[in-house]
């Protein structure tokens, strides 16, 4: 009988997802409770797909074979409730897709970094002229380049929701950048049940695979330490040296591996800044498992271009420097704005809060931010947290009025920072909408 598939959410995974499924032979249909974009419509009256928007209805839904879940919906949704009783099982673009290719798959995961390390990954795979794809969370679907393209190499990056729906999904080298709290709204605030997710990266791995992974990530050590995978263990650090991995000390940036070693001058690297070191050591260790060639290696570490809204400098206005670091929706990202950009700051933070505790910034707060705009529609938690620590604090109501706010307050030689350690869709579509009117905004000026 023939299988029926059905995909709920028909984003950039959804329609690829029904492109490959329709290829494979499936009856595919694919539902959407919100509009479909004119784009992806098109793709799937072109494949003669069937497709619904503005509504999920049961009778064509829990028929299915198989279900397919956009990771934007949660799991407590009354229809994966329900397909989970009729016991029909529910999974990621990522693990349906991956059924249907042999490529070897290199996998990032973490709370932050992970698009700049996987960009960088693809980066010097790229250059080093391996027949590789891009896809996860970044740029075009993995199922529609599994139905249309024949890579040898895919860089993917996951998240924690992608983590969720796969099961049989196994990692050639997994990258594991760090697990600090993020999305606990989406798991009943229990960050053990976060860090699980994470670790899902692991699963089905053996002693051939490699686990490229952050030794100073407390989190990330304890529980490898706890669950013993049977991998191939290569760590990365800024403090410390490793016989097996990747370290950067005193300015140098090093890699041993197969007992052989890299280094390159920190000041080389196109990315700058503590995180961006652990980012260049995760990719530069992967690289080094494919054997690529060291000269490849550090040319692509040095000329590789920054990512747009992670900490992106936009221009000088009067002296004062503006950076988009819209994508920092977490504290800990915006931890790491803090600690890289030059002191005195002006921060602009806010949005919503996805169970934040922003005392964590508190010394670089004291030490650096001379003050403080906040741009959410509830402050309330910030300006408890940081009233007493910074001599300015106050609110807008816009992008408009917080820049304005910024500059009106910046002195020749200041930063004015967005990095907002709070998700956008209060006040902007998303975060890139969020850095996009920053940047309108300072232009303006
Ligand atoms: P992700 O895809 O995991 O959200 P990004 O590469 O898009 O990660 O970066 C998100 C935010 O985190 C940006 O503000 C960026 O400056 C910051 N960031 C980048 N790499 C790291 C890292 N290794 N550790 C902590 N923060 C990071």
């Amino acid at each position: 009988m023939q299988k029926r598939l059905v995909i709920l959410g028909s984003g950039e995974s959804g329609t690829g997802t029904a492109v490959l499924a329709k290829m494979k032979g499936f009856d595919v249909f694919v539902s959407d409770f919100g509009s479909i974009k004119q784009e992806y419509k098109e793709v799937l009256d072109k494949n003669n797909i069937a497709w619904e928007e503005k509504r999920h209805s049961e009778d064509l839904i829990l028929n299915a074979t198989e279900i397919v879940k956009s990771p934007g919906i949660p799991d407590t949704v009354p229809m994966i409730l329900s397909a989970a009783t009729k016991g029909i099982p529910v999974v990621s673009e990522i693990e349906f897709a991956a059924r249907y290719t042999d490529a070897k798959m290199i996998c990032i995961t973490g709370s932050n970094g992970k698009t700049t390390t996987t960009l960088l990954t693809y980066h010097i795979l790229k250059n080093a002229g391996l027949n590789v794809g891009l896809a996860g969370n970044v740029g075009k679907s993995f199922a529609l380049q599994v139905a249309t393209e024949n890579y040898d190499y895919f860089v993917l990056e996951l998240s924690s929701f992608q983590l969720d729906g796969m099961y049989k999904f196994k990692a050639d080298i997994a990258i594991l950048m760090n697990i600090t709290p993020d999305h606990l709204d989406r798991y009943d605030y229990d960050f053990n049940k976060y860090v699980d997710s994470k670790f899902r990266i692991l699963q089905n791995m053996t002693h051939s695979d490699y686990l490229i992974y952050c030794d100073d990530d407390e989190v990330v050590t304890r529980e490898l330490k706890k669950r013993k995978p049977d991998v191939n263990m290569l760590g990365f650090s800024t403090y410390h040296s490793l016989d097996k991995g990747g370290f950067c000390i005193n300015e140098q940036f090093n890699i041993n591996l197969f007992n052989t070693s890299f280094t390159m001058s920190t000041l080389e690297l196109a990315l700058q800044g503590r995180h961006n070191a652990y980012n260049s050591m995760a990719a530069g260790i992967a690289a080094s498992v494919l054997k690529i060639r060291k000269k490849v290696i550090r040319d692509s570490l040095a000329d590789f271009q920054g990512v747009e809204h992670r900490l992106e400098p936009v221009i000088k206005v009067h002296g004062i420097h503006f950076i988009n670091d819209s994508k920092a929706t977490n504290v800990n990202s915006t931890w790491y704005a803090l600690e890289s950009v030059q002191r005195p700051i002006i921060w602009i933070l806010g949005g919503v809060d996805k169970g934040n505790d922003y005392s964590m910034l508190n010394d670089l707060v004291k030490s650096k931010v001379k003050a403080i705009i906040c741009l959410g529609m509830d402050n309330n938690k910030i300006l408890e947290e940081f009233t007493d620590i910074v001599p300015t604090i106050t609110e807008a109501g816009s992008m408009i009025e917080a820049v304005r706010k910024a500059y009106y307050l910046g002195h020749n030689g200041d930063t004015v920072l967005l990095s907002p350690a709070c998700a956008s869709f209060d006040l902007f579509d998303n975060y890139e909408d969020r850095g996009h009117q920053f940047k309108a905004a300072v232009r303006e000026l």
